[in-house]
């Protein structure tokens, strides 16, 4: 494996993602840069639900993704898959693609005060839960882990940026 790429699809806040690249380099232990391309968001754009689909947008980035590398699209438009209401983010098991959308993790969707350090916070522990899915890792059921499936925020502000143990193990193996 030899790069991950981030792909900013209509998110304004690149800064926010250039803070973040030596940490998910860290984390995974592979060279992670920002990568800008043109991307036209409107061919997923479902009029019904007022969102963007994930699985679309996620099967056009594999596509461009390149045999040895993971590709993350970051977003702030509202994302969904069928079956769910919305989604933080998407990845297929093992899949050179993921996608997260930083639209439901601002405070201010809440009617809260807005915390730009917790948004930011949200944000990271998404695109390594993504990642980590793409390079294979399954939902983990220890507590803080960041591979912990989560629904809400709040759930998402329980748990940590990092893996577990065994999760830390498992993703060694996975990307030896
Ligand atoms: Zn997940
Ligand atoms: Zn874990």
């Amino acid at each position: 494996m030899s790069l991950i790429k981030i792909i900013p699809l209509q998110f304004s806040a690149v800064e926010e993602l250039e803070i973040m690249l030596s940490i998910i380099s860290n984390r995974f232990k592979i060279e992670t840069r920002l990568s800008t391309r043109p991307f036209d968001m409107t061919p997923y754009f479902n009029p019904v639900r007022s969102q963007y689909n994930a699985n679309e947008i996620i099967q056009q980035l594999v596509t461009s993704a390149g045999d040895d590398n993971k590709i993350v699209g970051i977003t702030e438009l509202d994302l969904f898959i069928p079956v769910l209401k919305y989604i933080f983010g998407q990845a297929y098991l093992g899949g050179s693609a993921a996608l997260v959308s930083g639209h439901r993790l601002h405070n201010s969707r809440y009617g809260l005060a807005e915390d730009p350090k917790l948004y930011s916070d949200r944000l990271l522990k998404c695109l390594i839960h993504e990642l980590g899915h793409a390079f294979g890792l399954k939902h983990c059921l220890k507590p803080g882990c960041v591979m912990v499936s989560t629904t809400y925020v709040e759930e998402m502000d329980q748990k940590s940026d990092i893996f577990c143990h065994t999760c830390q193990e498992e993703l060694a193996e996975l990307t030896a």
